[in-house]
């Protein structure tokens, strides 16, 4: 038997490095960015206003007050979007709109409400205008390159890129991106009592669940998947099955078939061919496999539903998100206190379905089991929102005391 920690290891072995790709904005969406960006223009790339109002030279206002306004001609109006402003001569305003450029010789921004907003602010009749208060240099002004440099970078690689940093790469006038792509991959479920609803049921045959279950979880991280939903109990169907679904797929995940029966398609099919199978050390889960066939990424999972769902968990989700460029891979992990007594088999790790309380104040959170720890309860999983981790040395843990919770 290996550890969690060592299968762990191959399966992202496996997956890395991952492949680029230079993608419009729009579709860079929650994908990993593989360079650095460099602002190619400054944020902002003009001093302008950051308020609707007038810009002055603040020397014109220094006594203005609410009782002795300064009253100045209104020579000019500059819009958001105009590109040839003409400069403020000494002793006169340009009304003013947040985002327009500042006329050169003006230092500052005389916000609206403090003014009498000259005749016809609205309408855009220039005028006169009576000031209130005074405006210190920069005032309301954003200046040049105030949030971003042109040429610094403004995007590290690795960087997420959520809305924030998509929104920053449209504004320094970056159109594509290179990022890491996610893995376009074949779930390929085995077993010869598979039926895919609504097919009708006979006596002995099952419905087929953990492809949809799979394609969900690695939709969530933004894979490509194709299914195979029951490929029947035999070397040469599977074999054949999943040659011909290989082209263009970076990974195939399987269910079913590898542990220690008769009639284990997926061992039976690729022992001899690249994949390694062995048991690891924890409970659901334990038959696990991974390798290369024809050159592609296998990883085999067991057929139970909560084993196929926690081997995700364990072993799939970290070497995706890695191999996608993400360097937190890991689900938030807390500790808990145990509302139940718990049994777990000594020398393996057990991944038990709950429901984690979150902390209140100042007490610690809770965590009961949902369902035993048998892996056909896929019920119990649909009723929980973690994973509870008992270690390898555990044996009976008892209600109170505190264990580590996996976040789903
Ligand atoms: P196996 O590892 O192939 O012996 O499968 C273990 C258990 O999981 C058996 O009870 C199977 O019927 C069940 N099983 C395997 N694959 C699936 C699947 N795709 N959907 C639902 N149950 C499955
Ligand atoms: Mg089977």
């Amino acid at each position: 038997m290996i550890s969690v920690e060592e299968h762990r290891a191959t399966v992202a072995e496996l997956l890395t490095p991952g492949r680029t790709a230079t993608l419009p904005l729009a579709g860079c969406a929650g994908l990993v960015l593989a360079h650095d960006v460099r602002a190619g223009v400054s944020l902002p790339p003009f001093d302008n206003s950051a308020m609707d109002g007038f810009a002055v030279r603040s020397v014109d206002v220094v006594e203005a007050t609410e009782d002795k306004p300064v009253e100045l001609p209104v020579t000019g109006d500059i819009p958001a979007g105009r590109t040839d402003v003409e400069p403020l001569l000494p002793g006169t305003a340009h009304r003013i709109m947040t985002g327009a450029p500042l006329p050169p010789g003006a230092d500052s921004v005389v916000m609206v409400e403090r003014t009498d907003a000259g005749p016809g602010f609205a309408g855009g009749d220039a005028g006169r205008v009576r000031v209130f208060a005074t405006a210190p240099p920069g005032t309301h002004v954003r200046r040049t390159g105030e949030d971003v440099s042109a040429g610094t970078v403004a995007l590290p690689a690795g960087s997420v890129l959520g809305p924030p940093q998509l929104g920053l790469a449209a504004a320094v006038g970056l159109d594509r991106l290179t990022v890491y792509t996610p893995p376009r991959v074949l779930v390929v479920s085995t077993g010869s009592e598979l039926v895919t609803a609504p097919d009708p049921l006979r006596h002995g045959q099952i419905y087929e669940s953990n492809s949809i279950m799979l394609l969900a979880a690695l939709r969530a991280l933004g894979c490509e998947v194709r299914t195979l939903r029951s490929v029947a109990d035999d070397v040469g169907t599977f074999r054949e099955a999943v040659t011909a679904e290989l082209a263009g797929v970076d990974l195939v995940v399987t269910s079913g078939g590898v542990s220690a029966g008769a009639y284990e398609v997926v061992k039976d099919a690729l022992a001899d061919a690249g994949v390694r199978f062995t048991k690891v050390a924890m409970q659901p889960g334990g038959p696990q496999g991974c390798g290369r066939w024809e050159g592609v990424p296998v990883v085999t999972l067991p057929g139970n539903p909560v084993s196929v769902l926690v081997s995700f968990e364990v072993f799939l989700r970290p070497a995706i998100l890695a191999a996608m460029g993400h360097t937190a891979t890991s689900r938030q992990r807390v500790r808990a206190r145990l509302t139940e007594d718990l049994r777990s088999p000594v020398g393996k790790r057990q991944f038990r379905r709950g429901w984690y309380s979150p902390a209140v104040g100042a007490v610690t959170g809770e965590v009961g089991p949902r369902g035993g720890p048998g892996s056909h309860l896929l019920a119990a999983f649909a009723q929980a929102n973690c994973l509870i981790e008992l270690p390898e040395e555990a044996c009976e843990v008892v209600a109170g005391s505190e264990v580590d919770v996996i976040l789903l």
